[in-house]
């Protein structure tokens, strides 16, 4: 019967041609991390429904109209649409936020959302995420997008743009709000649905609008850069400071009010132009009000989540470079059962090194397995066959020259195979070596 079930929409798969790119992103994303003093979390993929529910909030597209709520027996879940939640409920169960502060944790992990799949948007998708807990400082703000953009430049990412904004805290909001729905109420006939209930609950969320229509009407609307209360200014002002600190360059833009609503103060967005309508690569902001919301004290965090997805469409359509993927050292090719058992024993050394060794498993002549491992890629090749196991040598062939060499097959094998790389790695470093000094030379 033939195999038609297809992955479903909004869904992709990574293929082991290309998941180096994969591998490039995590690890660099890893180190970036790490090596501004953050840790690793790893929290449930689904989650109970409430928590979306208190923390992303009522008005926002992902609760509205995106989340996957599965109920399994009696209990019902929400498969994560984000991390921030789960990790701040994480933090608090597990007590980390009673332990020194500022905690700082980031993730790597799947999120779902139920929303229209096109490029760059899809149903299941990842995010490179982290959060710090415990600071108010805006050199926290400034720390957590200098991470941000380390990250980006290191992936080799050109043409992303940084984009600030505030939103200011509860008090601040307030009076922008009525501003605001001064604003909308003349058209409020005209807004689309979802629009029409964020009037009376959360009107800055009509900013945040993907339809047309309500973003026209939505241009000329009051910024709330205009309406902050004196601290939210202050934060703000020394926020910006500190970018210049660190050299960050950033543009203020009053349209920033992010889809989530946990959001005070701080929200910013790294976007380019090179991929299309979804060219939101990383966003985040301060989030004061969360820990509290969600049953811990007062503790004001914040974070971001850069789209992976979005983040190799770019590194793609730039020409990036990625980390070489790990390709087979050593491939044997065999004829007979005893050279077989003989590269058997060879192999466990070679991986106990830490090599890639394989061999063949298909019953193949020495000439297709040849074939095979020239297609793999090995980087070297021994053929063992009668003559090598009673002389006991073989000719290591390094496939790039076409350079052989005999090996003993006996207990030092593995070493002396090392030695043979090894060399070859002081051959390149020599060759750099004298064309460094050529150059050198020129220079004078
Ligand atoms: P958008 O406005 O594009 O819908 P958002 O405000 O819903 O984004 P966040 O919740 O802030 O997005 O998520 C952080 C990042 O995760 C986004 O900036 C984007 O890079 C990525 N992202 C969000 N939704 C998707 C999706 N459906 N598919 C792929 N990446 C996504
Ligand atoms: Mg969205």
């Amino acid at each position: 019967m033939a195999m038609n079930i297809k992955r479903p929409n909004g869904t992709e798969d990574v293929l082991p041609k290309d998941v180096y790119k994969w591998h490039t992103i995590e690890k660099i994303a890893r180190e970036t991390a790490e090596s501004f003093g953050f840790s690793e979390i790893r929290i449930p993929t689904f989650e109970n429904t409430d928590l979306f529910l208190r923390s992303v909030g009522e008005t926002t597209d992902v609760v509205q109209k995106e989340m996957y709520t599965v109920k399994a027996k009696e209990t019902e879940f929400t498969l994560r649409p984000e991390g921030t939640a789960g990790t701040i409920r994480a933090l608090l169960q597990n007590g980390l936020l009673n332990e020194a502060l500022p905690q700082k944790v980031f993730y790597m992990l799947s999120c779902f959302r139920h929303e229209r799949p096109q490029a760059g948007r899809l149903r299941e998708f990842h995010q490179f995420g982290l959060e710090m807990a415990g600071s108010a400082s805006p050199a926290a703000d400034a720390e957590v997008i200098s991470l941000a953009s380390t990250l980006l430049s290191r992936l080799g990412l050109k043409n992303v743009e940084l984009h600030i904004n505030s939103i200011g805290c509860p008090s601040c909001r307030a009076k922008y709000h009525e501003a605001l729905r001064a604003y909308f109420e003349p058209h409020l006939e005209e807004l689309c649905d979802t629009c029409k209930e964020r009037f009376v609950k959360n009107p800055m969320r009509l900013l945040d609008c993907k339809s047309p229509i309500c973003k026209e009407m939505g241009k000329d609307a009051p910024v709330i850069l205009d309406y902050l209360c004196d601290e939210c200014k202050d934060h703000f002002e020394i926020f910006k400071k500190h970018l210049e600190t660190f050299g960050i360059d950033y543009v203020i833009d009053p349209k920033i009010v992010r889809g989530l609503d946990y959001y005070t103060k701080t929200v910013f967005e790294f976007i380019t132009n090179e991929i299309g309508a979804q060219g939101t690569v990383c966003a985040g902001g301060r989030y004061d009000g969360l820990i509290e919301q969600l049953g811990g004290q007062h503790i004001p965090a914040l974070g971001f989540a850069m789209g992976i997805e979005r983040i190799l469409l770019l590194m793609e359509k730039l020409g990036c470079d990625y980390l070489t993927p790990k390709k087979c050292d050593i491939y044997f090719a065999t004829m007979g059962d005893a050279a077989l058992a003989k590269v058997m024993e060879l192999v466990k050394g070679l991986r106990e090194y830490g090599y890639c060794a394989e061999y063949d498993l298909m019953g193949r002549g020495v000439k297709a397995q040849m074939k095979y491992a020239n297609k793999i890629g090995a980087a070297y090749t021994m053929v063992i066959g009668d003559n090598e196991l009673n002389e006991g040598r073989a000719r290591l062939k390094e496939m790039e020259t076409g350079h052989e060499k005999e090996l003993k097959l006996d207990d030092k094998f593995t070493a002396n195979f090392e030695n043979e790389y090894f060399n070859k790695v002081l051959d390149v470093m020599d060759a750099e070596n004298s064309s460094m000094f050529a150059f050198t030379g020129e220079d004078k």
